[in-house]
């Protein structure tokens, strides 16, 4: 269809809408001209599953080309939350380290970096559980404790948390989305706490001043913030999940939220923040490479945004290129479930990452799923330099979480 064709088209569609009688033809049937076929299909789109034709190279990468560090995954959670927040000291453990290393060993994962290890007893348990030990294969993070933030001197406590923390063998801090999407003054309730919000200085700076990497995740995807209609190309994500919607209530912008979070980046320039999901804005690399240049002490993170970098490859390659040295792999990794293919830990996942960084294949899954879960699109690799590979596998994370490769 002509682009005249097509404007006219469409006129055709919203004056028949206005006039409140049903579509041309065009809009019901396809407009091929053969619009009184009565034996035309339909087709639930959720049964749509085409089978790309193109006869293209399909590289398997059944290794690393160097060793990895997988700065996100999840291998417990705190047992009790409510509303989006989590509660108390009583982790989950996904699975035993074990189960993990087989697969590590076959995928050449050197070191897995538990994000959600926790507080206070539950914390201990996870470094206990999988740090202690293989002490050379997999680390953790602690948390904040969300459940205080509304006692008095929370912000002394935390400070002390994270030095407590860091004693009982913590390599550095995760902050969930919780911070400026769930977390409420009183904690379930009330308005939402701001990403910004000066309780957490004290915290930051805690980090900072003992070395510690702070991985926060801010926002989510731009698509969570639209009406789950028609025209957001995450229609089929956001009506399997509805809950992942950030769209209307009291919800602030994704910008918004971006913005108080770059303010915290500024205002604690001696701390390391490693910005999870690309910079929580894969969408758009313009605005986070502005991000790196106005922060030295950012870096990113690929979780479950492989997605986004390689439906812009080009884009993609020199964002590469430009911040090589604040860029470090990680997956978002979850062992079991069904839910969200995209991270489920095992052999397919990271085949299609070291694919996606290594290779030049075109047009393939970013997910091992029959439906790309994300949105419906198919991805182009990077073939990245060996210089750059390195540095993205383990170079970056090996400094910045001071372990030796
Ligand atoms: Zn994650």
């Amino acid at each position: 269809m002509g682009i005249l064709n097509r404007r006219r088209w469409l006129e055709g569609i919203g004056a028949a809408f206005l006039a409140g009688r049903t579509p041309p033809r065009a809009f019901a049937r396809g407009g091929d001209g053969d619009a009184n076929r009565a034996d035309k299909m339909s087709l639930e789109l959720s049964e749509f599953q085409p089978k790309s034709m193109l006869h293209v190279p399909e590289t398997k990468v059944a290794r690393s080309r160097f060793p990895v560090i997988d700065l996100h995954t999840h291998l417990s959670r705190g047992a009790e939350s409510k509303d989006g927040v989590s509660l108390g000291e009583k982790m989950q453990f996904l699975a035993p380290p074990e189960e993990l290393l087989r697969v590590m060993d076959r995928k050449n994962i050197r070191t897995m970096v538990n994000l959600t290890g926790g507080v206070g007893a539950g914390l201990e348990e996870t470094i206990r559980r999988y740090q202690t030990p293989y002490p050379d294969r997999f680390l953790v993070f602690t948390e904040p404790w969300w459940g205080r933030v509304n006692e008095p001197g929370y912000g002394k406590f935390q400070a002390d948390e994270i030095e407590r923390a860091q004693r009982a063998g913590a390599r550095g801090l995760k902050i969930l989305k919780t911070l400026g999407l769930y977390l409420r003054e009183g904690i379930t309730s009330g308005p939402l706490v701001k990403v910004d919000d000066r309780r957490f200085d004290p915290m930051w700076e805690a980090c900072g001043g003992l070395n510690l990497p702070v991985a926060i995740h801010v926002s989510d995807p731009e698509a969570f913030f639209l009406p789950i209609d028609r025209f957001n190309e995450r229609f089929e994500e956001l009506n399997n999940h509805p809950d992942w919607s950030f769209y209307g209530k009291d919800f602030p912008s994704n910008a918004e939220l971006l913005e108080a979070r770059n303010r915290v980046f500024a205002r604690h320039p001696k701390t390391q923040f490693i910005a999870l999901h690309v910079g929580n804005n894969a969408e758009n690399l313009a605005y986070v490479s502005e991000c790196m240049d106005r922060f030295p002490n950012l870096h990113v993170e690929l979780g479950a945004r492989i997605g986004e970098l390689g439906r812009q490859p080009r884009a993609a390659r020199k964002f590469f290129d430009r911040y090589q040295d604040r860029i470090l792999f990680g997956t978002d990794a979850v062992p079991h479930g069904v839910e969200t293919p995209q991270q489920v830990f095992g052999d397919n996942l990271y085949e299609i990452y070291y694919r996606f960084l290594e290779t030049e294949d075109e047009y393939f899954d970013y997910a091992p799923a029959p439906v790309p879960p994300q949105g419906r699109w198919r991805i182009y690799g990077l073939g990245l330099s060996e210089t750059i590979l390195r540095k993205v596998y383990y170079e970056n994370a090996a400094r910045l979480l001071g372990v030796k490769v």
